[in-house]
């Protein structure tokens, strides 16, 4: 049996390393490694892929989000909605553009936003809304939309987890996650759905003044030539990252269809096991499995993963402490208590390797010593 990893991102560049190491050189060769046609051609197809009117590369997802919230001029003292179980970096860029988080709890079923909660949490001071689409599927749009449009609200989506998550919204044909609030960000961190050899990431908007805005910012507030209107951000996608997406890009529908096919085999493995609940999978949207993670009660986790470690299986805590609680935020003055979904579910979640190479060997060595370990 091939070795089991959370991700196994070797075995899937030796499926396209030709095609691979051949666009790489080209842009070796071509000298143009920054902003060069690479870029355009890849921006081009993600376009089309997304059905969203622009596509903005960046550096990496944090810096996507950071740019979003500079383009929409949101000043200190705004405040930002989002949710405490999540990467720390939703917040992070809150936080330093002098923002102030405000927190809304997360459903226990799909882990993202409690809509239900999220007028409760609007203030005078409210200026965006962040939904994360964690682990894979989008939140509820639909919901969130129509709360951001009544309050006049604009809506980030982070969907770094999400990308090509479908979207199901009466009367409307399918949407792609990350294309329905004002601007969608998204990373190409190597271990993403849509991953490149180092770092990378992009905004996604149908607005073109925000485009516009957003081409500005990421070049150092330049709109034209060495003329800055204002204080932006060196935050670029190189080519030779360009290049590598743009070929994967080709590939993720089948990436996302293998991720699915591993969930599925999960979760006929575990089906009514009284200690595990399976990813439940809102009626709104399409799941791409950037992680696989199960609701565990009546076990010592712990334990549990030291013993699959030792069996030579990964099992990570995606997130083990939610981020009102986080040293970092201590500022906010949360404690304990504030929100006890996000709690609950940072002391009973695991997450089991989910990539695009586990094949049916593996798949049953996990599952059959995971139940081992339960019982
Ligand atoms: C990965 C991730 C980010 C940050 O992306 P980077 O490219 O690593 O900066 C932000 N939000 C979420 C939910 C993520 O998973």
């Amino acid at each position: 049996m091939k070795p089991i990893q959370m991700v196994d991102l070797k075995s899937q560049y030796l499926k396209i390393k030709n095609e691979l190491d051949e666009a790489v050189v080209k842009v070796m060769e071509s000298s143009a490694y920054i902003n060069g046609p690479a870029v355009k051609n890849f921006q081009q197809h993600l376009e089309e892929y997304l059905k969203v009117k622009h596509v903005i590369p960046c550096g990496n997802g944090t810096d996507a989000l950071q740019v979003a919230m500079m383009a929409l001029n949101l000043k200190p003292g705004d405040e930002v909605i989002t949710t405490p179980f999540t990467f720390i970096a939703t917040v992070e860029v809150v936080g330093l553009l002098g923002l102030t988080p405000v927190f809304v709890d997360v459903e226990p079923d799909t882990f993202n936003m409690d809509v239900r909660q999220l007028e409760l949490a609007i203030t005078q001071k409210t200026k965006a809304i962040v939904p994360v689409h964690l682990f894979g599927q989008c939140c509820n749009m639909q919901e969130i939309m129509r709360i951001a449009d009544k309050h006049g609200l604009a809506v980030i989506e982070d969907n770094c987890q999400a990308i090509g998550a479908e979207v199901f919204i009466d009367n409307y044909p399918l949407q792609k996650s990350g294309t329905l609030g004002t601007i969608g960000c998204t990373s190409f961190f190597p271990s993403k759905n849509l991953g490149c050899y180092g770092d990378g990431g992009a905004l996604f908007t149908n607005d073109d003044e925000l485009d516009y805005r957003i081409r500005g910012i990421v070049n150092h507030g330049m709109f034209t030539r060495y003329y800055h209107d204002m204080i932006g951000v060196n935050s670029r996608l190189d080519s030779i990252q360009a290049a590598i997406l743009d070929i994967k890009l080709k590939h993720l529908d089948e990436y996302i269809a293998a991720r699915q096919q591993a969930a599925l085999y999960y979760d006929k493995a575990f089906a009514g096991h009284p200690k595990i609940q399976t990813p439940v999978v809102a009626s709104h949207t399409t799941h791409v499995f950037h992680q696989y993670t199960l609701k565990l009660t009546n076990v010592d986790r712990f334990r549990l993963i030291e013993n699959m470690k030792e069996a030579g299986v990964p099992v990570m805590i995606y997130y083990p402490v939610p981020l009102h609680l986080q040293k970092a935020f201590a500022h906010l003055g949360h404690e304990k208590g504030d929100f006890p979904v996000a709690e609950a579910l940072c002391d009973c979640v695991v997450s089991l390797p989910m990539h695009t190479e586990l094949d049916e060997e593996q798949l049953k060595y996990i599952t059959d010593n995971f139940i081992r370990f339960i019982d």
